[in-house]
C-alpha cells in the first residue's frame, strides 16, 4: 500500500469522522431525552455498523426496575440481535455519559472496538476503577458534544433536588 504524503488528506478524515461522531452522538442524545421524558436518568446510546445505525437504547432501569437495564446493555441486547451474532466487532458505540464498570465489561465482551461518549463520570465511570475493561484494541473519543451531554443530566439532578 502507498502512503500518501499529502498532509491534507488526515485532517479531512478527521474532520468527517468529527462530523460522524456529533452527528450519532445526537442521536444518543435524543435517546437520553426520551429517558429524560420518561422520568429515567437521561443517557442514551447508538451502536453504528458501517456508517449505518443498527440500535439505539436509553437507561430503563426505573422502568424495568432493573439496575442492569443501563442505555449501553440495552444498545448491545438489541445490535447482537439485529446484526445475528454476540459480537459486534465492527461497530462504534456512541453513549452521551462514560460507561460504567458494568457496561465497560460488556463493550469488551461484545468486543466493541469504538467507543465514543460525550460528558466524563468521574464518580462511577470505568476510566476509573476499570480502565482495562474494555477490549484490548478498542479505541475511545471523548468529549464529543459534551456540554449538552452533561447539561442533560444536570437538569436531571436538579429537578431531583427541588
Ligand atoms: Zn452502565
Amino acid at each position: 500500500m502507498q502512503h500518501d504524503n499529502n498532509k491534507e488528506t488526515p485532517t479531512a478524515v478527521d474532520e468527517s469522522r468529527r462530523k460522524d461522531d456529533e452527528k450519532f452522538m445526537r442521536l444518543a442524545l435524543a435517546e437520553a431525552e426520551a429517558a429524560l421524558e420518561a422520568g429515567e436518568i437521561p443517557i442514551g446510546a447508538v451502536i453504528v455498523c458501517r456508517g449505518r445505525v443498527i440500535s439505539r437504547g436509553h437507561n430503563l432501569t426505573e422502568t424495568l426496575c432493573d439496575v442492569t437495564a443501563h442505555a449501553e446493555m440495552q444498545a448491545i441486547t438489541s445490535a447482537a440481535n439485529t446484526l445475528g451474532g454476540k459480537y459486534i466487532t465492527d461497530c462504534t458505540l456512541y453513549v452521551t455519559v462514560e460507561p460504567c464498570v458494568m457496561c465497560a465489561g460488556a463493550i469488551g465482551w461484545a468486543q466493541i472496538r469504538r467507543v465514543v461518549y460525550g460528558a466524563a463520570d468521574d464518580k462511577r465511570g470505568y476510566h476509573r476503577y476499570a480502565p482495562h475493561a474494555l477490549h484490548p484494541k478498542a479505541t475511545v473519543t471523548a468529549g464529543v458534544l459534551e456540554d449538552e451531554c452533561r447539561a442533560l443530566m444536570q437538569d436531571f439532578f436538579k429537578g431531583k433536588r427541588k
